[in-house]
């Protein structure tokens, strides 16, 4: 099958802008991509996470002709970023109608996402949560970024925040790694047994999977950055997994999984636009219907409203 290959280039400012332990994230950008034959069409998004990644991308984007074989294009980019690899795959899915994606979603309230705030921001956060909770039904999922203050102001705010909530906020704890085991021994020992906490989310560095197993003995460890650094603990890690759709380098792979009904995989947003989302949100969907439904992490927030991020991908495309 000939196909035709077009990117575009995109880039935006997030609404509201996010701290994490190890960088402030202000700004997104990277390339939409669309595949074409005759009238079937498919669209993807490379979006990297993490800005070193961008002129990798981008060199190896440039090694893609604008007409393709379908037979050798998803070997022939084996060895190109998992960014890269994420978009054509979900593209190329989409185009032979393997994935099909529904424009309209269910994710558009505050209860139906994880609600993004840091150390400087969740008190005012819970604040304000608290009293719209009030006419709530369900509950209200904080994921808090730690590793942003010292620890001992933090141990404090976790006091706070613990003196504060009900059983209708629940709460995941994301240190991005920040956490010596010190640390992360002493917030375990406060949240032991608590009721109210998800996870704690990559307390300890990504190489430090020793320290990570030790802990998730004691408490619910979600991993992110190790997953991504090493993949195949995909199949080992019996715990919570944080699953990036556009960070990994077939999606589809995870959508069997779900499908599947594997449990213990949260998806999460990596800041994408209107058509990196919309397998986002078909595969969050998916998690919902498995046997450990947790809402997903979308980040609403922090994503501008504009056609950008609209759920109709030939929308975005052509408004680009
Ligand atoms: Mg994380």
């Amino acid at each position: 099958m000939k196909i035709n290959f077009k990117k575009k280039y995109f880039h935006f400012n997030l609404s509201q802008s996010i701290k994490t332990s190890k960088k402030k994230i202000i700004f997104k950008h990277g390339w939409l991509i669309k595949l074409e034959n005759k009238n079937k069409i498919g669209f993807g998004e490379i979006s990297p996470l993490s800005q070193n990644n961008f002129k990798e991308c981008q060199r190896q984007l440039i090694q893609i002709p604008p007409n393709l074989d379908e037979s050798n294009l998803l070997q022939n980019v084996k060895s190109f970023h998992p960014c890269v690899q994420s978009a054509l795959h979900t593209a190329m899915a989409e185009l032979k109608g393997e994935l099909i994606l529904n424009d309209n979603n269910q994710f558009k309230n505050i209860d139906q996402t994880a609600i993004l705030c840091d150390s400087h921001s969740i008190q005012e956060d819970l604040k304000i949560f608290i009293s719209k909770n009030k006419s709530m039904t369900k509950p209200i999922t904080l994921k808090w970024k730690v590793g942003i203050k010292d620890n001992n102001t933090e141990e404090l705010l976790l006091e706070k925040v613990l003196n504060q909530i009900k059983n209708n906020i629940r709460l995941r704890i994301d240190a991005n790694g920040a956490w010596s085991r010190r640390i992360a021994e002493r917030w375990a020992d406060i949240l032991k047994g608590n009721e109210n906490l998800d996870w704690l989310e990559q307390p300890l560095p990504e190489d430090d999977l020793e320290g990570l197993k030790a802990l998730q003995k004691k408490i619910p460890v979600a991993l992110d950055e190790s997953l991504l650094k090493y993949p195949n603990l995909i199949e080992e890690w019996d715990g919570w997994q944080i699953r990036r759709p556009s960070q990994e380098s077939n999606p589809i792979i995870l959508m069997k999984e779900l499908e599947n009904k594997k449990g213990y995989r949260s998806i999460s947003t990596s800041f994408e636009t209107g058509i990196g989302r919309r397998i986002i949100y078909h595969l969050a969907s998916l998690q919902l219907e498995g046997p450990t439904p947790k809402v997903p992490g979308l980040a609403l927030k922090q994503i501008p409203k504009s056609s950008l991020f609209s759920s109709d991908a030939k929308l975005v495309w052509d408004n680009l």
